[in-house]
């Protein structure tokens, strides 16, 4: 334990077969030196850390073993083969194209071409990063590699196939490298661990080969890490630790609690995993991936996507088949644009809190959405209450042209909503007298307010309370407010209904409490106005809200499925996309 190497290059494999995860393609180079089919060039494509440059160099010293055995491997024995294994053959030459990228590097290259190898019988020339060279050290490249030497291999390395051109594409032997396996990871790590005397749960390597994503030189350095992190006992425990990776047990008890809609419980649940040190974003995007997961386990054919320890299959599969798939997706939608609202979010634990909220009423959105409506329908009826209505007596309005509201005319009116009938959708503006518009009837306001200064003048007591007079007298002060451009107090105003109670009192009759309270906020304006227009000290008003049927007041609502619809989509839009994903139609 104490001379622990690091093992990436202690563990760097020296001949073909023991690169890990690439036989499709160390199998072909072989049998291509068997039978002496050695292309001139080599381009090597593949993400990093997958052997790209070690098969690179593999291959320069198997070419070079003077004693190859008969599967075409190096023999590591010969002097070619120690003298490339303690690096001081000089016949492999190798160029970093990331930081060496101009045409004199290029062109110093080309000129060692020319040299035939002293021992040996090839010179192997290996450009890692090969996508970096500049056009013009491309174009000093490409004479060479069109009439190489006999004696002269080229091999590109290239984590950018795409931006390779064609014209070298052309002249290369292609070889693509997968990213190496969870499993074959695990296996490789395995190895070295029993090599070392290491002891390592199977779920703790499962857990590094994760992490390194398919990358073997990151994994074998995780493994350093914990290595000289533990003193040699590595554990499922100790290594979440390290890599800060949040144990999957958490997953599964956070989406108990979502599914069970127990959301105080899914919020202290966050809370303890924030305070072990793990910020919302590591929690969000270790969510989704188990979800992710959860998902591919439904469909046995996807299920071998599922990349998690063997030991946690069994959990995943049975829990996947205590979801909805349909749950599943949505909650996916949801949780991708949550990781990436996160970014901007000011108050973070907020945010994740109300990422968690929706989650846990998810179920819920998706009853109402994809049920008949049923169990919606039945909540909102038993809600609806019979609405009391006081009566106004109506004095001297039929003398006037105002035509009384229907449903308020002098009776007490006790509406109740029926409850098969569907409401509109819309609560119709069904005002109790609608006043003319300003535009037509009346001139301007200075032609307004003379009219209203003669007026006052010629009476001496006050001016009777009648229809028509309040109809002008309400038309004067909607132009004041729109003069001062308060149009929603206009508006308000302009559909309200009015009734005269006595000759000292009205009533405004309103759609809704907003409406009340717009105009209650108009009351000291409107009271002064309307007293010095009928010359009379004791006018005043009530404002009362006319719950007729259909108004827009959430509790009288009745909402048909659509309206359920909407009003969801409105709190959850993902189930809009969802509902289009499964094709699900609202009736
Ligand atoms: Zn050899």
């Amino acid at each position: 334990m104490d001379k622990f190497i690091v093992s990436a290059r202690k563990y760097r494999p020296q001949n073909f077969s023991t690169v890990v995860g690439q036989s499709h393609i160390t199998t072909t180079l072989k049998n291509a030196i068997n039978n002496n089919q050695l292309a001139h060039a080599f381009l090597f494509c593949g993400p990093r850390g997958v052997g790209k440059t070690t098969c690179a160099r593999i291959l320069a010293k198997t070419i070079n073993c003077e004693n190859k055995t008969k599967d075409g491997e190096a023999c590591n024995t010969c002097n070619s083969c120690i003298s490339f294994d303690n690096g001081s053959s000089m016949n492999i030459h190798e160029l970093d194209a990331a930081s060496n990228n101009s045409v004199d590097d290029i062109r110093s290259l080309v000129e060692q071409v020319r040299f035939a190898p002293q021992a040996g019988d090839y010179k192997v020339y290996i450009v890692d990063e090969v996508h970096m060279l500049s056009a013009a050290a491309f174009n000093a490249f490409l004479k060479t590699l069109e009439e190489p030497p006999p004696y002269a291999i080229f091999i590109l390395a290239t984590t950018e196939k795409h931006k390779i051109l064609p014209t070298i594409l052309s002249r290369c032997q292609i070889f693509d490298f997968k990213r190496i396996t969870t499993n074959d990871t695990v296996e490789h790590l395995r190895e070295i661990c029993d090599k070392e005397e290491i002891t390592a749960e199977k779920t703790a390597l499962h857990i590094i080969a994760q992490k390194s994503e398919g990358c073997m030189r990151d994994a074998l350095s995780i493994l350093d890490k914990i290595v000289s992190f533990t003193g040699g006992k590595i554990t499922y425990s100790n290594t979440l630790e390290h890599l800060n990776i949040l144990d999957e047990d958490y997953y599964f008890t956070m989406l108990d609690h979502m599914r069970k809609q127990h959301l105080s419980d899914a919020l202290l649940l966050f809370d303890t995993i924030n305070q072990k040190g793990f910020e919302g974003d590591t929690f969000l995007e270790g969510f989704t991936e188990f979800v992710r997961n959860l998902l591919v386990s439904k469909d046995p054919k996807a299920a071998v996507l599922l990349d998690v320890a063997e030991d946690f299959k069994q959990k995943y599969l049975q829990v996947s088949l205590e979801t909805e798939a349909s749950w599943m997706l949505a909650a996916l939608n949801l949780l991708t644009d949550s990781t990436i609202g996160y970014k901007q979010a000011r108050n973070k634990k907020l945010f994740v809190e109300m990422s968690l909220i929706k989650l846990s009423y998810l179920q819920q959105a998706l009853e109402i959405t994809s049920t008949d409506g049923g169990i919606s329908k039945k909540k909102l009826t038993d809600s609806v209450k019979p609405v009391a209505f006081r009566s106004i007596p109506i004095r001297r309005i039929q003398e006037e042209n105002i035509v009384p509201p229907p449903q308020t005319a002098g009776r007490t009116a006790t509406l109740i909503i029926e409850q098969e009938k569907p409401a509109a959708p819309v609560a119709k503006k069904e005002p109790a007298a609608t006043l003319p518009s300003p535009a037509t009837g009346m001139g301007s306001l200075a032609n307004i307010r003379a009219k209203v200064a003669e007026q006052n003048k010629s009476v001496s007591g006050p001016k009777p309370l009648v229809p028509d007079d309040l109809t002008k007298a309400v038309e004067i002060h909607i132009s004041k407010l729109l003069a001062k451009k308060n149009n929603l107090g206009a508006g308000v105003l302009k559909t309200s209904g009015f009734e005269i109670v006595d000759d000292n009192t009205f009533t405004i009759i309103t759609d809704n409490t907003l409406q009340q309270k717009v105009i209650e906020a108009e009351r000291s304006e409107l009271i002064h106005h309307l007293q010095s227009y009928f010359n009379n000290r004791a006018l005043k008003y009530t404002i009362v809200v006319n719950k007729k049927e259909g108004a827009n007041e959430p509790e009288e609502k009745q909402l048909n499925r659509k309206q359920q619809y909407q009003l969801m989509t409105e709190q959850y839009p993902k189930i809009k996309e969802l509902r289009e994903r499964l094709r699900l139609e609202v009736d």
